[in-house]
């Protein structure tokens, strides 16, 4: 219960893993948290791929690979290089426990839950429609029905965070900086997916997907198996899709019918549909995180790392970082920006900004030389493949001169020299 009447130490908002690993750090510790969340309950209204990573998710749920609502353990990632017909693919497998596939509706449910246990207040359907402030200081939320007062607000409402939009802390997000993803979750017999993906038991398989009916946008697809269903899915920017008119919803049609994966989800019933967006800014759109009696936490503050399909792992260490800080604060009583501003500086030092860090330039790369990177040098990879296999009488050596001489002449020298030369800017800005 609330010590005064609707005053708290902290309100989050948001039930995702982001705002769930903040307010459980902070029940923990023995301090009083509300937790409020849109949705009829925590996860109704989540969309992800998705796997959550093991050994981030422990930091906050130790116990959970035998208590939560886990799909299964992934043990193989299958990278896909789809041409128009034909494909490429390299499988990665290894049994070491990197992650899981979940369904959100299931597990975050069950987050929030383990949250409750543990003193956190939970208020479902109620929407944040504005933050109080006194003077520069946030002091607390308005809900349709009431006001919520605190000590600390922590905004964890995802991607649009239309809160930290009103108090200045983050710009409208540029179409460039942010992917819409369509999925659909496609009910198979478990037998069915063992066979299909050569697994066993609770094993499980990750699909990433370049090209196909993604051939030069920038977008990717990707693939998850879970206990009784399989869920396929893409994510490209807005402003490819604005910009080019595509339908995402025909694009993953045409995916689902590529011959690589029609076979894999044949005879499979849809169980559900849903659309999302990715924050796909990086490091240099990462908005202030902080403030005056307010911290921003996960895909609020724009913590996605896109190439590695991770986003749940940064929002779990970033409300996790979040709540430490506020207990500091709280136990100094002071709540200004100069104090919460650890939480950025605990986020510096851990792998969150680090790594988008390490990648801050790629999403400049990608957009510039997208056309090179995600469909000349895709096909190029299945047209060798092809040359390789092939067996039609022309000695070896001369399919070898052929390809070799069609990279040359299917794209311009000067453009070859372009995406070498930016490749060696990415690497040298990832490596060094
Ligand atoms: C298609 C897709 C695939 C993905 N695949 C993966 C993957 O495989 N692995 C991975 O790690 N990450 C993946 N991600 C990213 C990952 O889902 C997000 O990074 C992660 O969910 C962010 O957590 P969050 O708590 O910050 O935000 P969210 O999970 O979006 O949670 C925000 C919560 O806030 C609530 N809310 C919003 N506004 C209000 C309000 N005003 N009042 C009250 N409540 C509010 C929402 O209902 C929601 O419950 C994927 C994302 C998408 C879209």
């Amino acid at each position: 219960m609330l010590r005064d009447y609707n005053k708290t130490d902290v309100i989050v908002v948001g039930a995702g893993p982001a705002g769930v690993s903040c307010a459980i750090t902070l029940a923990r510790a023995g301090k009083e948290v509300v937790l409020i969340e849109r949705g009829a309950f925590a996860g109704s209204k989540n969309v992800f791929g998705g796997a959550i990573y093991t050994q981030p998710t422990k930091e906050i749920f130790p116990n959970f690979e035998t208590e939560a609502p886990v799909e299964r353990r992934n043990i193989a990632h299958n990278f896909m290089i789809l041409g128009e017909k034909d494909s490429t693919t390299i499988s990665y497998r290894n049994d070491d426990n990197v992650s899981y596939s979940v369904i959100r509706g299931k597990f975050d449910r069950w987050a929030a839950e383990e949250a409750k246990k543990a003193g956190v207040t939970l208020v479902e359907e109620t929407v944040v429609r504005s933050l109080i402030k006194n003077g520069t200081t946030v002091v607390g939320v308005q809900t349709e029905l009431e006001d919520y007062y605190a000590d600390i607000v922590v905004l964890a409402d995802g991607v649009n965070s239309l809160l930290a939009k009103q108090i200045k802390l983050r710009k409208e997000i540029e179409p460039k900086d942010v992917a819409l993803s369509v999925k659909e979750v496609i009910k198979l017999d478990k037998n069915i997916i063992n066979q299909r993906f050569n697994l066993q038991d609770e094993q499980g398989a990750i699909g990433e997907i370049f090209g196909g009916p993604m051939l030069g946008m920038l977008g990717l697809g990707f693939m998850y198996t879970n206990k009784d269903s399989v869920t396929i899915g893409l994510g490209i920017t807005l402003n490819d899709l604005v910009e080019n008119n595509y339908r995402p919803f025909e694009i993953l049609e045409a995916l689902k019918s590529h011959p690589m994966i029609a076979p894999l989800i044949e005879g499979g019933t849809l169980e559900e549909y849903s659309a999302h967006l990715i924050p796909e800014g990086g490091y240099k759109k990462v908005p202030k995180l902080c403030d005056n009696g307010v911290m921003v936490v996960g895909d609020a503050g724009m913590l996605v790392n896109n190439l590695h399909w991770e986003g749940t792992n940064l929002a779990m260490i970033s409300g996790k970082l979040a709540a430490e800080t506020a207990i500091d604060a709280l136990n100094s009583g002071n709540f200004s920006r100069r104090t919460l501003s650890l939480y950025e500086r605990k986020l510096k030092e851990t792998f969150v900004l680090k790594d988008l860090k390490t990648y801050k330039d790629l999403m400049d790369v990608m957009h510039q030389r997208q056309k090179a990177f995600l469909s000349y040098y895709l096909k190029k990879i299945n047209s060798f493949f092809e040359m390789f296999t092939s067996v039609n009488s022309i000695p070896k050596k001369e399919n070898y001169h052929k390809f070799i001489k069609s990279i040359f002449t299917d794209r311009k020298i000067s453009e070859l020299f372009k995406d070498a030369w930016a490749i060696i800017r990415l690497l040298w800005s990832i490596l060094v």
